[in-house]
């Protein structure tokens, strides 16, 4: 979280109340106070968080270049995927589902390792694998069938993904990630 407390923001304004999820502090907030323009007919506006002072910015028609932190907090992943798993929730934040996807099918593929598959496989077999191993529960495996075609490994080119696409993606790794490391047994957990 980046820090904006300690002295107040200089001259802000009062503004009519919106109430919106902080990107900084995820907290959900209503904020009167922050900037606007003068013309009412291109109003942008800074709402200063109430809870931790950043600004969280919207534009003419109400858009914001950084929304709030999608995803779930994950609680006892390793440090190496907590990282990458911290960044691909950063990169959804600010539009980059490119970025995101990247880095979930190397969270895929590092599960799929960890628990026994081969490495320098495709994307698919990973899926497969996590799959066949009840690693996905067999009630989750639709969620799986829906980033299958993630998996562009015959050519090597970078394909820009959606939004819906990430957001599929994410929800998949969530899974993932809870079966595996929140609600993993405390052994399995320590290995
Ligand atoms: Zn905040």
């Amino acid at each position: 979280m980046y820090k904006f407390g300690g002295s107040p923001w200089y001259a802000a304004d009062n503004l009519s109340s919106k109430s919106f999820i902080c990107w900084n502090c995820n907290n959900q907030v209503a904020s009167s106070k922050g900037y606007k323009t003068f013309d009412e007919q291109f109003l942008k506006r800074v709402y200063i968080c109430p809870h931790c002072a950043a600004p969280n910015i919207y534009d003419v028609e109400g858009k914001t270049p950084i929304s709030s932190l999608p995803g779930k907090e994950i609680k006892k992943l390793p440090e190496n995927i907590q990282n990458v798993y911290d960044e691909v929730r950063k990169c959804m934040q600010t539009n980059s589902f490119t970025g995101a996807v990247m880095l979930m099918r190397k969270i895929i593929m590092n599960i799929a390792v960890h628990e026994g598959a081969e490495e320098n496989k495709s994307f698919v077999y990973y899926v497969n694998y996590l799959c066949d191993n009840g690693i996905v529960h067999k009630k989750s495996k639709k969620k799986a069938d829906s980033i299958r075609d993630l998996g562009n490994d015959a050519n090597h080119e970078i394909e820009n993904r959606t939004q819906e696409e990430a957001q599929n993606c994410l929800g998949f790794i969530e899974l993932l990630l809870m079966a595996n490391y929140e609600f993993a047994d405390e052994e399995e957990a320590e290995e």
